[in-house]
């Protein structure tokens, strides 16, 4: 007889949820969640809880398959409407996600509704890139003020943890991802040429330092740092692959002389460098910048099961190396050791989860794959459970 898939994924992540231990965030009551199922991602909202063991609790009970839980904190986190909470301050969260109408390998189609390894490795990488150039470099947050984890689908979770940046508002965050995506900021505004006297076609470019502030410190601080690595330097000129080049060209910059090595078409090399420092947070389809400016929004409750993936929202630990975690591997809510039977709805392709590389399935095909690949075909509602 068949078994209803909602009915089938429900099972299992309420089986879960009665031995995992309970998901937890700072200042869990104050926080709104909200719970979804088969049709929506969320179903019922204005939810609280007083403490992650209720919240576990509920969890095994209602065997939700979406929990989504506020990045603010109310005085009253289940009144409704909104204003009656009394909002009292928010995380600051960034959600970065791999768009879904293209795919980093460049094998054309898009991987979407699965994930494949580079479109993870492409998203990890702005992660990585957004954590170490801004967060701990610009806004100095500590690696323990921040909570690092897979968003569940197709990329990552960020929330920083910090009093100061709790009561920022709208306008206030919207500058904080202004900035991070250099929004308005050229090259040109960097670079200066100055004229050399007497050499009418010849030009003095002078810049920032690497111990200014800003977008300007970041730049020089950049550069130094490329010309310092032989294994860079070439990239920006083959000069600065000579040791003695390169020191003279660093202690330039150090004073804000960017051209004591006269560089070859200097301004389109550091133009585009510059471009490529600036970080994209809003721009692509699917990155959800509201996240970051809209206060009262609820977001996937991390370590918590996806109901679209069947992945955990899993929170990267301290002391793992982020720039390396691998989600699809390491994020597993389900058994690779135990098999049930599922039968294809569509054709699915070669995927890699929890370490094995599964061939591809044809259409109608009934398989036992391990409880964890099942739940995951069935969560992208390319199988059915039999
Ligand atoms: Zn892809």
């Amino acid at each position: 007889m068949a078994v209803s898939p909602h009915y089938w994924l429900a099972e299992r992540f309420g089986a879960y949820y009665a031995r995992a231990q309970p998901p937890s965030l700072p200042r869990l009551e104050r926080r709104e969640f909200g719970f979804g199922g088969w049709e929506r991602k969320i179903e019922f909202r204005h939810l609280s809880f007083s403490s992650p063991i209720k919240l576990a609790e509920t969890l095994a009970k209602d065997k939700p398959l979406y929990v989504s839980a506020s990045s603010a904190y109310y005085e009253f986190p289940d009144a409704r409407p909104m204003v009656r909470k009394n909002w009292q301050g928010a995380d600051l969260v960034f959600d970065l996600d791999a768009p879904s109408d293209k795919c980093a390998s460049g094998r054309g189609m898009p991987c979407a509704p699965f994930t494949c390894s580079e479109c993870i490795h492409r998203v990890r990488e702005n992660m990585v890139r957004l954590v170490e150039d801004f967060l701990l470099a610009d806004f100095g947050l500590s690696r323990n003020e921040l909570q690092i984890g897979f968003s569940g689908s197709r990329g990552f979770h960020v929330r920083a943890y910090k009093k100061e940046m709790e009561p920022l508002g709208r306008d206030e965050r919207r500058e904080i991802v202004d900035y991070i995506e250099g929004s308005g900021l050229t090259v040109d505004q960097m670079l200066v040429q100055e004229p050399i006297a007497g050499h009418p076609n010849m030009y003095k470019l002078r810049g920032p330092t690497p111990n200014m502030g800003g977008y300007g410190g970041k730049f020089a601080k950049k550069v130094v740092a490329m010309v310092k690595d032989s294994a860079t330097a070439g990239t920006i000129s083959p000069k600065l692959k000579k040791k003695e080049n390169a020191e003279r060209f660093i202690a330039g910059v150090n004073e804000g002389r960017w051209s004591d090595v006269p560089i070859t078409h200097a301004l389109d090399v550091f133009k585009q460098l510059f471009e490529s420092m600036k970080l994209s947070v809003s721009n692509s389809v699917e990155t959800d910048v509201n996240v970051t400016f809209d206060t009262t929004k609820i977001l996937r409750m991390p370590d918590t099961i996806h109901g679209g993936s069947g992945i955990l929202a899993k929170t990267i630990p301290l002391g793992v190396d982020f720039s390396s975690y691998e989600p699809m591997h390491q994020a597993l809510a389900f058994s690779m050791d135990k098999a049930e039977s599922v039968k294809a709805l569509q054709a699915i392709p070669v995927i890699s989860l929890g370490n094995r590389t599964f061939d591809a399935i044809e259409k109608d095909k009934t398989v036992e794959l391990p409880t964890a690949y099942a739940v995951y075909l069935v969560c992208k509602k390319v199988a059915v459970p039999i």
